[in-house]
């Protein structure tokens, strides 16, 4: 059997936070905002993998309210997301996913990233994608005031 699944999160940019995708820390004027250290990427990628085995999403295992999870770093949160899906015995085929931001540039960090994402998954590198794109100028991308992620993961079993 194999099943798609699909997670998107959207995280304000404000100053005096980090900037962090995949557990990468970028240098930039602004981060993520968030009850936990704001990994955007982390958490789309946690919401594509819980959708696919239809086991939840990050919300319901990582409740905001809960004060446990205020700084909580995300990729031991992914880590314990995926513990959950392949317990269901799924296995990750590939994972690909698109980050939106106006600044900084993604693609220095990219291959940083996947091995970082493929290092909490326990996969190859290989199997993991990420792309930049920005916001052209418009809107809360391109004005800076958030930065969005995009995954879309196939699990099979
Ligand atoms: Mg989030």
């Amino acid at each position: 059997m194999i099943r798609v699944g699909l997670g998107r999160d959207l995280h304000r940019l404000v100053e005096g936070r980090r900037f962090l995708l995949g557990g990468v820390a970028i240098p930039a004027d602004k981060g993520e905002l968030g009850h936990s250290d704001g990994d955007v990427l982390a958490h789309a990628v946690i919401d594509a993998l819980l959708g696919a085995a239809g086991l939840g999403d990050i919300g319901e295992l990582f409740p905001p309210s809960d004060p446990k999870w205020k700084d909580a770093d995300s990729m031991e949160l992914l880590k314990t997301a995926w513990d959950t899906v392949r317990g269901a015995g799924w296995r990750l085929v590939n994972l690909d996913c698109v980050v939106s931001t106006e600044k900084p540039k993604l693609l220095p960090y990219r291959e940083k990233i996947r091995v970082s994402l493929a290092a909490a998954l326990g996969i190859s590198p290989e199997a993991i994608f990420v792309k930049g794109k920005t916001g052209e100028g418009l809107g809360l991308i391109g004005e800076g005031l958030a930065v969005e992620a995009l995954a879309i993961c196939l699990l099979e079993r």
